[in-house]
Order: C-alpha cells, then sequence, then structure tokens
C-alpha cells in the first residue's frame, strides 16, 4: 500500500483514535439530544408544526443576531434560499451568474431554477475560493452594451450576479470580491451556505459575517452542517425592501387580511415549517460549543500534519475566522490516484474522508455552459488541482472530546 496514505490514516489517528468496530468516523454528524426532543415536544404539544409557530421568529432573530444581518429569513433548505436571495438580486431568466467551478452542485442549480445560467471561473488555493484576480479578468472580458450592461460577448448574456461561496467555511477574499463587483455594477451574492459562524476582520476592523457583504446572502441548515434544522436555510440582507419582500415571496406572497385569500406575486412555498425551527432553537443553544470544538479539532490536526510530508492542513485564511465546517488536507501532488489511494486507505481503516465536489463545469448539465478557458481567456487549473488534492477529514465537533 501507498506509504503516503498509510502515514495519512496515522496522523487522523494520532488526534482522533482508532474508530470502534462498525462505528467508523463519519465526516460531519449531527448532535441530537435531549434539548432537542425537548424542544420538538414543545412544538408537536403547540399543534403548531407547520409553517407558522413560535419557534420560527425566534430563530430568525437568533440567527440575525448571530450573523449581525438586519434581516434573516428561514426557508426549507439553502437551495431554494439561493434561488430566493439571486431572485432578489435581480437576476432573471437567460441572465448569467459568475460561480466557482469548486463548489457543491447547490451553486449552480440556485442559479438555474432562478432561470438563469452559471458561469463558471476558478478559485484560488489560499482560500479555497473564488479568486479576485480571476474574477476581475473575467469582468474584464465581458463587453458593456450600448446600454451600459454587461454582458457575455459569446452568449449574449447579461451578467446579472456574482455568487461567490465560503468554501468549507474558509471566508473567501470577500471584501475585494465585493469591490469588484461595485466597480462592475453587478450585485453580490453570497453562498454561505457551509459558513455559519465564520468571520472576517474587514479593512476598517470590523468583526463581519460571512453573507453579510453581498445584497443578499443565504446559510444552510442541512443535516451536515454546522447546526441543522433537518434541512433548512435562511435568506440573509440588510435592505428595507428585500428583506420584507423576501419573507412575503416565500411565504406564497400573500395580501395581509382576516380571511381574503390575495397573492400580489407568484410566491414560493419555501417556509421553514415550525418544526425544524424547534430542532434549530436546540441546535443554537450548542452552537458556541460546537464551534470551540471544531477549533480545537482543527489546532490538532494541524499540528498532526505539520511536518506530514505529502500535504499539508487547510488552516483559515489570514484576517479570517473560519468555523472549521470540514476540516481538509491539502496534498502536494494532485493526483486523483493519489488522492484516491489516501480516500481508499481511510476508508479502510473507518475514517470517512471525502475528496471535493467534481467540479460544476464538468457535471453533464454544465458541460456546455460558459466557462474560464473558453476563446476569452483563463482557466479553471487551480479548481481542477484543488479538486485533485483536497481531502475532507472527519469534522464532527464531538470528535474534540477525543483529543
Ligand atoms: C449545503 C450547501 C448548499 C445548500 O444546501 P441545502 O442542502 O439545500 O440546504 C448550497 N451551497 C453549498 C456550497 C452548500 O454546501
Amino acid at each position: 500500500m501507498n506509504a503516503l496514505a498509510n502515514e495519512f490514516v496515522e496522523r487522523l489517528r494520532s488526534v482522533i483514535g482508532t474508530p470502534a468496530a462498525g462505528a467508523p468516523f463519519g465526516l460531519h454528524e449531527p448532535e441530537i439530544g435531549d434539548l432537542e426532543k425537548k424542544y420538538l415536544n414543545e412544538c408537536l404539544d403547540s399543534t403548531f408544526v407547520s409553517s407558522v409557530g413560535a419557534f420560527i421568529p425566534q430563530f430568525e432573530k437568533r440567527i440575525a443576531e448571530i450573523t449581525g444581518a438586519k434581516y434573516a429569513i428561514a426557508v426549507s433548505n439553502g437551495t431554494v434560499g439561493l434561488q430566493v436571495a439571486l431572485f432578489l438580486a435581480g437576476v432573471r431568466p437567460g441572465d448569467e451568474v459568475i460561480v466557482p467551478t469548486l463548489s457543491f452542485i447547490a451553486t449552480a442549480n440556485a442559479v438555474s431554477h432562478a432561470g438563469a445560467v452559471p458561469h463558471f471561473i476558478d478559485s484560488e488555493l489560499s482560500t479555497l475560493g473564488m479568486s479576485p484576480e480571476a474574477l476581475r479578468d473575467r469582468l474584464t472580458a465581458m463587453r458593456r452594451d450600448a446600454g451600459g450592461t454587461l454582458r457575455n460577448p459569446l452568449t449574449g448574456a447579461r451578467i446579472a450576479a456574482i455568487s461567490p461561496m465560503h468554501t468549507l467555511g474558509h471566508p473567501v477574499r470577500i471584501e475585494e470580491i465585493a469591490d469588484i463587483a461595485a466597480e462592475f455594477g453587478i450585485p453580490l451574492v453570497e453562498d454561505a451556505a457551509e459558513s455559519l459562524g465564520s468571520f472576517v476582520t474587514t479593512r476598517s476592523g470590523e468583526r463581519k459575517h460571512t453573507g453579510t457583504f453581498g445584497i443578499t446572502g443565504m446559510i444552510s441548515f442541512n443535516g451536515n452542517k454546522t447546526i441543522t434544522t433537518g434541512g433548512g436555510g435562511v435568506i440573509l440582507t440588510d435592505d428595507d425592501e428585500l428583506g420584507p419582500l423576501a419573507k412575503h415571496l416565500t411565504t406564497t406572497a400573500k395580501m395581509p387580511h382576516k380571511w381574503e385569500f390575495e397573492h400580489d406575486h407568484i410566491g414560493w412555498n419555501f417556509r421553514m415549517p415550525n418544526l425544524n425551527a424547534a430542532l434549530g432553537m436546540a441546535q443554537l443553544e450548542k452552537f458556541d460549543r460546537f464551534l470551540d470544538q471544531k477549533r480545537r479539532l482543527a489546532v490538532a490536526y494541524g499540528n498532526a500534519f505539520a511536518d506530514f510530508e505529502g500535504g499539508r492542513f487547510s488552516f483559515e485564511p489570514e484576517g479570517t475566522e473560519s468555523n472549521y465546517w470540514l476540516c481538509a488536507v491539502q496534498l502536494d501532488d494532485p493526483s486523483l490516484a493519489l488522492r484516491d489511494e489516501v480516500l481508499q486507505a481511510c476508508h479502510d481503516a473507518g475514517f470517512l474522508t471525502r475528496p471535493m465536489w467534481n467540479l460544476l463545469h464538468q457535471q453533464r448539465m454544465y458541460s456546455s455552459a460558459p466557462a474560464a478557458g473558453d476563446s476569452l481567456g483563463g482557466s479553471l487549473d487551480t479548481a481542477i488541482a484543488l479538486h485533485a488534492s483536497l481531502i475532507c477529514i472527519p469534522s464532527t465537533p464531538k470528535l474534540a472530546e477525543r483529543l
């Protein structure tokens, strides 16, 4: 067997020990206990299990407090949250939205469900997220039409938004991306699905939460995220028009009235049920502990891999605080064969490590979507290398108890 793969497994073992037979260490498992059961029972007893109930506004208020967003609108999952966030930012059918090719499928699917087309660009090694340089190059390769609208010269489509993603919880260089977006006059919509609890220290010294730099942003509470509501998400915005509109549009766009069913838009039923918000309220009480445990786990992995020949632990970018949603090790040699040997060795030893997502521009639905590396120049080389070299390692908060 490959010596590097063996050594990789040894380093994992040195941090979290050996899994019990039949109980491998997963990547990120939710912790559900008595508090979750208590709140869920309260919710059941209230009979308000569906689209209205006391837990929903409580949950929204806590997320607004944590993120500093003026409005936090709970929705049924992150993917629809991003779809609505893009719609609110002005994305319409036929438009293109710039996204990193190195992301989970939902980043591109949300664009598609908004009727638009994802337009893929490269990522960078230091943050694992959208490269500001690649963004600038790409936008510079676009053309202004007579009316001043920025368009892709190959497709004629309007560039309607830029949607970076905070990969594995590590913040991208969001201020630089926001500056470029402003310079080109394109709205910024953050896919902060993975980064609840991840902050950036801004140039003005403010500690600002990811997902609050754009006109709109989204955080996910899927079962594998830092906290879970079972399924769920939230739309973030500071905009006094878009905040209430997000709530209105995701709750069927019904006009307030005691009995009339009058609707003023083709709205969505994307509400987060009260049951899920109840689960979320219990999780939020543990959120600080989760963050602390994940950080301690990251420090321990960082130490264990410090002198690992063949790769390095992926630390939070400078000037940021990552939630370390998923800890990852980046192999020095971007090779799918080597990567898979390491994954195989880990799985054989009961460590359920995972690679990054297959690149979006290579997924069959998006293989002919606009992407850097076409006749307008650029490349997706860094994303391709990251895909072939990153390995996500067990990051469940509770594993910190094994340190
Ligand atoms: C989890 C995730 C989403 C949203 O997922 P849902 O399962 O719909 O909540 C979107 N983008 C990224 C990058 C994600 O990791």
